[in-house]
C-alpha cells in the first residue's frame, strides 16, 4: 500500500469520535469574526455598529489578492467592531454580532438536493474561481491558504493532477472522516469543480487505510468519475503534509522551498474544502460554518459539530458535555501539530478542525534529559533535516546556520519530538528558529 517514503511516525489513533454523525451546534448568542481567519492580508470590515445582518452577509472584504472576505454565519445586528483574542492568544480585530433569529440571505439554496456538474454546464475555470473568492473559501485543514489563489497557478506553472487530502492524519479528529460518510457525492461534485477550475483531467482523494468506510463507500460513489480515483493510503503520520501526500499519491518530490506543489504539477486540496466548493459554486453558500471535532479522553461526548463559525468554543464544549473535572490543557487543533489555547472565549474561525481537552496526565510535561544522540528524530522527519541540530541552533539563536540547515523546510509536524526518547521540546525550538529565520529572509526581500 502507498506511503510517503522520507520519515514518519505512528502516534496512537484515539479517534474516538468516529462513529458520532455530524450534528448541527446550536446558535451562539453572539458570534465573532475574526478580521485573520486566513494567511495573507487581514480582512477590512464593512459593516458598523448597529447594521443589520443575515447569514451570508459580507461583513469584511478581503484585503488583498493573498485574502478572503468573511461572511456572517449568524443574523442580528453588530454590537461592535473591537479587537478579540484569537486561538493563537493574539488581539486581532474583529467585528460582534449580537444574534437575533436564524434569517439568511435569500440567494443560498439550502436545499439537500444534489447538483451536479451536468446540471450546470455553463461553469466555466474563471466562473469557478470567482465564486469561491467570493465565498471566502480558505484552505479548511488547518492551513487557511485563500482557495481562489492555489486556483490559480502561477504563470508558467502547469496544473497536472489535482490531489484530495482526506488523510486526516492528526490523532483524535474526525472532522473529514465523517464528511466523507455523509457527504460523498457533494465532495465528488467539489473535486470535479476543482479539477475544471485548474483544467485537469485528473483528481486523486487519499485516505488512510483506518477509515476503511469512507474508502469503501468513496469508491462506489466515484464509479459514477472515471476521472476520480480513490487512493488507500497506509497510515502514517504525517501524511497529510502536502509534500508527503503528493509523494505517496503520485511519487512525486517537491523540491525545498520556494518550491510549492504546482512545481511539480499537483493542486492539493483538503476534503472539507472541496465539500465548501461544493456548497459555494452549487449551492451559492459562503463559508459560514464548518465541521469541528470536540474530543478528549474524559470529555462525555466526543462529536463532530456542524457549528458557525464565531461561536465560542467554551459553547462547542458545553454542547459535548462541559470541560471534565480532569483538564490539564485545551488544544485547538489536533495533539501533533494543534496549539495549547489561553482562554475558551476564542471564537471559531475557518481554520478550527479540532478542540482537544487532554487530561492532567496526559498534559504534564517531564523534565527534558540530555540529547543522547540516538538519531530517532533524524529518522522520524518526513522532510529529511536534523532536528536535534535545528532545535539546537535556534536555542543558541545561531539564525545564519539555521537557515543554512535549512529551517524554513521544517513542516511544524512534531513527529521529531514526538519520538525523543529524551522529551526534549524540539519543535518548540524549531517553531521559533523558522518564524526568526523566515523573518530574517522577507527583511532582506524587502531591502533588495
Ligand atoms: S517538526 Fe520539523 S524538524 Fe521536526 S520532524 Fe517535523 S519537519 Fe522535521
Ligand atoms: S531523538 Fe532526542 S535524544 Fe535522540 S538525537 Fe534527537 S534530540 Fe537527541
Amino acid at each position: 500500500m502507498k506511503t510517503f517514503k522520507i520519515g514518519g511516525v505512528h502516534p496512537a489513533e484515539n479517534k474516538l469520535s468516529a462513529s458520532s454523525p455530524i450534528r448541527e451546534a446550536a446558535l451562539p448568542k453572539q458570534a465573532v469574526f475574526s478580521m485573520f481567519q486566513h494567511i495573507g492580508a487581514p480582512a477590512k470590515p464593512l459593516v458598523k455598529k448597529g447594521d443589520v445582518v443575515k447569514v451570508g452577509t459580507v461583513i469584511a472584504e478581503a484585503g488583498g489578492f493573498v485574502s478572503a472576505p468573511v461572511h456572517s454565519s449568524v443574523s442580528g445586528t453588530v454590537s461592535k467592531v473591537d479587537v478579540v483574542i484569537d486561538a493563537s492568544g493574539t488581539r486581532r480585530q474583529a467585528i460582534f454580532v449580537d444574534v437575533d433569529g436564524d434569517e439568511w440571505e435569500p440567494a443560498i439554496d439550502r436545499s439537500p438536493e444534489l447538483v451536479r456538474l451536468s446540471d450546470r454546464p455553463e461553469l466555466d475555470a474563471a466562473t469557478i474561481i470567482n465564486k469561491v473568492k467570493e465565498a471566502g473559501i480558505v484552505g479548511l485543514g488547518g492551513a487557511t491558504f485563500p482557495c481562489h489563489v492555489k486556483l490559480s497557478p502561477p504563470p508558467g506553472s502547469k496544473a497536472e493532477c489535482v490531489i484530495i487530502n482526506a488523510v486526516e492524519c492528526e490523532p483524535y479528529l474526525t472532522a473529514d472522516h465523517r464528511l466523507m460518510l455523509e457527504h460523498p457525492e457533494e465532495i465528488l461534485v467539489g473535486v470535479s469543480l476543482i479539477m475544471k477550475a485548474v483544467s485537469v483531467e485528473k483528481g486523486y482523494i487519499g485516505i488512510e487505510n483506518n477509515k476503511p468506510d469512507a474508502i469503501r463507500l468513496m469508491t462506489e460513489k466515484a464509479q459514477a468519475y472515471p476521472n476520480i480515483e480513490i487512493v488507500p493510503l497506509k497510515v502514517k503520520y504525517p501524511q497529510g503534509g502536502e509534500k508527503q501526500l503528493i509523494d505517496a499519491v503520485i511519487g512525486r518530490q517537491v523540491p525545498a522551498p520556494p518550491a510549492i506543489p504546482i512545481s511539480v504539477g499537483a493542486v492539493v486540496q483538503n476534503v472539507g474544502t472541496a465539500f465548501a466548493i461544493y456548497q459555494a459554486v452549487m449551492k451559492n453558500k459562503p463559508l459560514v460554518d464548518r465541521v469541528i471535532t470536540v474530543t478528549g479522553k474524559s470529555v462525555s461526548s466526543p462529536s463532530n459539530l456542524l457549528a458557525r463559525l464565531g461561536t465560542p468554543f467554551q459553547q462547542l464544549i458545553d454542547e459535548c458535555g462541559g470541560l471534565p473535572e480532569d483538564t490539564g490543557k485545551i488544544i485547538g487543533g489536533g495533539p501533533m501539530m494543534g496549539k495549547a489555547l489561553l482562554n475558551l472565549d476564542v471564537p471559531m474561525t475557518k481554520g478550527s478542525s479540532g478542540l482537544l481537552i487532554m487530561r492532567q496526565d496526559e498534559a504534564r510535561r517531564a523534565e527534558p534529559d540530555p540529547c543522547i544522540r540516538c538519531a530517532k528524530c533524524v529518522s522520524a522527519c518526513p522532510m529529511g533535516l536534523e532536528p536535534y541540530l535545528l532545535a539546537t541552533l535556534s536555542d543558541k539563536q545561531e539564525w545564519e546556520m539555521a537557515e543554512g540547515n535549512d529551517v524554513v523546510s521544517c513542516i511544524e509536524c512534531g513527529s521529531c519530538q514526538f519520538t525523543c526518547p529524551s522529551r526534549r521540546p524540539l519543535l518548540d525550538n524549531i517553531r521559533v528558529g523558522k518564524s526568526t529565520v523566515m523573518g530574517i529572509i522577507r527583511s532582506r526581500a524587502a531591502k533588495k
